[in-house]
């Protein structure tokens, strides 16, 4: 079964990483190419948008593709969007595997708001020195704030970036110690962060709770109606299995 996985996450490698080494499974991943230097899944790979919904539908159909797992970033929206259309149009089957969102526990103060231009100005209100993990692309909304931004990405933002600001190039993992040394050190009043879910960068959020620190939380897109989503990787996998009888 030839299965095309839209990925850019950790579960994304790890699906491909279980299906590529099942025998019966020709797995293509694919990536959008906005990181320079991508950390590559197992088997195929293509990098690079397709050309909206018609490019994909094109592309799913040239490539002779019967199954689409949609294992982007929560906050990939658009990619998600397109591949629920695409498919449906072609009469594929389709899932999106969706960590599930971060929970607040006692001691946290999250301000939750639904676009990142809504966290710029909930954020206005909470300090002068600002933690912003929303992802390069995200940076330009906060581009006319008078605050000081610690911003950090995997590559620097070639967008629009607030006046006073510091870049800090880093990957995740990243540990609770090293956080709250990072938030101490820059003095750091509030964080603004999307709710991506997950390990990988959940360590802020506990350093954050520690120190008593005020955290922006933007909401995910919501799914498209009908959607079937799954959480796990596992399930993923489950999901494909069945899809394969
Ligand atoms: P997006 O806004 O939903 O997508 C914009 C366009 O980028 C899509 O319409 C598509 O172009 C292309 N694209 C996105 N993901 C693709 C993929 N896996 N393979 C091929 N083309 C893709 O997506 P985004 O938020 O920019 O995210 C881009 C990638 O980064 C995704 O793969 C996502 O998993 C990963 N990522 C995103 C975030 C985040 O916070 N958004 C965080 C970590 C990783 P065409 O219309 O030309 O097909």
């Amino acid at each position: 079964m030839r299965i095309l996985i839209l990925g850019g996450t950790r579960e994304a490698r790890e699906l491909a990483d279980i299906a590529s080494g099942e025998r019966g499974f020709d797995i293509v991943s694919s990536l959008a190419g906005r990181v320079r230097q991508p950390i590559l899944p197992a088997g195929q790979v293509r990098i690079g948008g397709f050309g909206g919904v018609d490019g994909l539908r094109s592309w799913l159909a040239k490539n002779g593709i019967q199954a689409v797992i949609d294992a982007t970033h929560p906050f990939a929206g658009g990619m998600t969007a397109n591949a629920a259309a695409a498919a449906t149009s072609l009469g594929l089957p389709v899932v999106h595997l969706r960590r599930p969102a971060w929970t607040e526990q006692a001691g946290d103060n999250w301000i939750r708001v639904p676009y990142l231009v809504v966290a710029a100005e909930t954020v206005a209100g909470l300090g002068d020195r600002v933690f912003l993990t929303v992802g390069r692309q995200g940076v330009a909304a906060f581009a006319e704030s008078e605050q000081w931004f610690l911003i950090r990405a995997i590559d620097p933002p070639e967008c629009a970036v607030p006046k006073r600001h510091e870049v800090l190039l880093a990957r995740g993992p990243f540990t609770v110690a090293d956080e709250v040394e990072l938030l101490t050190d820059r003095r750091i009043d509030a964080l603004v962060t999307k709710d991506s879910g997950g390990t990988l960068t959940e360590a802020k959020l506990t350093a954050a709770r520690e120190l008593g620190l005020p955290v922006v939380m933007i909401d995910r897109p919501r799914l498209p109606e009908g959607a079937t989503q799954v959480e796990t990787v596992a399930a993923a996998w489950d999901w494909l299995l069945r899809q394969a009888r």
